[in-house]
Formats: structure tokens, C-alpha cells, sequence
């Protein structure tokens, strides 16, 4: 992925933070005037610092753990002379404290605006809501259901191909199942066959790997109306079953929807790629009719 994407969306994290502390020093500015309490907090951090340093020696903290308690006590009196002992800041997420990773990991709230990042500008940025989508789904309830489901497993099934005609609704489905994962702080990236084999065209003059690595090395990949794109010679098959078996290899779900039949599959691409679709243990084949039934294989 770009790491100007990341940057950005880390950049927003942040001003989050700094929005949050901002507003806590504005709530406890009384008390940073207060003599008393900004000598106990310098000591405070003091002690706190001894302690880690104390600790990444091995050796004894109970004393200064006891100063650090008297301290934390007599600063709270204060505080609660002002009626501040309750105030904290106010952290959007609260699991990162708006920092955007936690113990060196992505947090969910910078995955999902990186994913937000994305999809600005694709043509996606509108996505749905499953729980409203499964009410009047009418008798696509249970393929919808379904893909709930499976947007909360953990995609033992690396493989979604939903086919139907135009007007079935693939796409609306593929906004509900990015809009629960990317709530569920996955990374999503959504992209169309035609843009994605303009890349492949652009990767074959250049060399680029980067182009290809957007596809084959993101977390969720959407490809939407395979089969629309047009077909460059040594291009459009080598490198679409590059995407799709090195995602299979990684177990990175990806998910396609299309106009075409698994047996036009076969006859359009290969034998190569119709079997990573199909893969009985790693896919999972939908057929969007109106009738909601499996695509029998
Ligand atoms: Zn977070």
C-alpha cells in the first residue's frame, strides 16, 4: 500500500489526539495555574520515570510505588477542589487513545480510515447498510444474511464470487459487505476489473511492481464486473490469476462480482483461474437471480 495513504490517514488519527488534549488543558487550565499542583506533577513524572527505569533494572519499587500513591492522592485533592477529579480527555478511540496503533499494530480506527482514504474518489465512497439491506431484501434475505455471516468469520472462505445479471444488486451487496468490514476495522480496498486490467496494462510497459502489489498484498480486495474489461493479449489472464492465486496462497479473502457464469469463466479466461474460483474448500459461489439459490457446480 502507498505510505502516503497511511501517512494521511495517521495524520487524521493524530489530530484527533490533539483535538482531545487540547480541550482537556482548555477544561483543566485552573488547575495548571495552580503552583501546588504543577510542582506535585513535575515530581509525579519524575517518579514515574524512575520507577519504569527502576524496574527495567530488576530492582526494588515499593517505596517509590508509596510516593508515587501519596502523590496521586494529594494531587486528586487538589483536582477536586476545582471540581476536575473526573476530567479526562476524550479520546475518539478509546483503544489507541488516537494514537493509531497499539503495541506497533495497525488499531482498527486507522485501518478504517486508511480504507476511507481509499474509497475516496472510487466511485464507492457510498456504502449501505447491511442490517436495512437484509430488511428489504426480499428473497435475496438469505444470500445477504450469508455474506453478514461470513464478513464476521474469519474467512476460512478467502473466495466470494457473486455473478448475476445487471440489476441483481451485486453491487449494493458489495457496498453492505465493505461498509461491515471496514466498521470492523479491516482494510478494504474496492476496485472495478477494468481499472484494476488498466493497471496490469501499465505494470506490463513499467515493471511497476507497486501496481501489482496493490491488488495482490491488500487485506480485502473487491473486484467488481469482471468480465467488463477487455482483454490484452499476455496481460488480462496472466496477470488476473497472479491477483487471485497469490491472494489464495495468503488466505486474503477477495471478493468479485460479475456478469458471467462459471462456465463463461472458463471459456473467457482459463482452466487455471476457473479452479481458484471454484475451489470447493476456499470459495464461496453465489448466484444472484432474484431466487437466491447456490450456483450448482
Ligand atoms: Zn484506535
Amino acid at each position: 500500500m502507498k505510505q502516503s495513504i497511511i501517512q494521511s490517514a495517521l495524520v487524521k488519527i493524530q489530530e484527533n489526539k490533539r483535538h482531545a488534549e487540547e480541550e482537556y488543558e482548555k477544561a483543566i487550565a485552573p488547575l495548571l495555574q495552580n503552583d501546588e499542583y504543577q510542582k506535585l506533577n513535575r515530581k509525579l513524572t519524575q517518579l514515574v520515570i524512575e520507577k519504569a527505569r527502576a524496574e527495567a533494572y530488576n530492582e526494588n519499587t515499593q517505596n517509590l510505588m508509596v510516593e508515587i500513591k501519596n502523590l496521586e492522592q494529594k494531587i486528586d485533592a487538589i483536582k477536586k477542589k476545582y471540581s476536575l477529579q473526573d476530567v479526562q480527555p476524550i479520546y475518539k478511540c478509546k483503544k489507541c487513545k488516537d494514537e493509531g496503533y497499539i503495541n506497533g499494530q495497525m488499531c482498527s480506527c486507522l485501518k478504517k480510515e486508511i480504507s476511507n482514504t481509499i474509497l475516496q474518489g472510487s466511485g464507492f465512497e457510498k456504502l449501505e447498510n447491511f442490517e436495512d439491506a437484509i430488511k428489504t431484501s426480499g428473497n435475496l434475505h438469505d444470500t445477504y444474511a450469508l455474506m453478514q455471516k461470513w464478513c464476521k468469520s474469519d474467512f476460512k472462505k478467502n473466495l466470494i464470487y457473486l455473478a448475476g445479471a445487471t440489476g441483481v444488486g451485486k453491487t449494493y451487496l458489495m457496498r453492505c459487505m465493505a461498509n461491515e468490514l471496514i466498521s470492523r476495522g479491516r482494510l478494504v480496498k474496492i476496485t472495478t476489473a477494468y481499472q484494476m486490467n488498466r493497471d496490469f496494462k501499465e505494470f506490463s510497459k513499467t515493471n511497476n511492481e507497486e501496481l501489482l502489489k496493490n491488488y495482490t498484498d491488500t487485506e480485502i480486495l473487491f473486484i467488481d464486473d469482471l468480465g467488463t474489461e477487455p482483454l490484452f493479449k499476455d496481460v488480462t489472464i496472466e496477470n488476473l490469476y497472479i491477483v487471485i492465486n497469490e491472494r489464495k496462497m495468503k488466505k486474503l479473502p477477495t471478493i468479485i462480482t460479475s456478469n458471467l457464469t462459471l462456465d463463461n469463466i472458463r471459456d473467457r479466461y482459463d482452466e487455471r483461474i476457473f479452479s481458484r474460483i471454484v475451489d470447493r474448500e476456499t470459495s464461496i459461489t453465489l448466484l444472484l437471480d432474484g431466487e437466491d439459490k447456490r450456483i450448482k457446480k
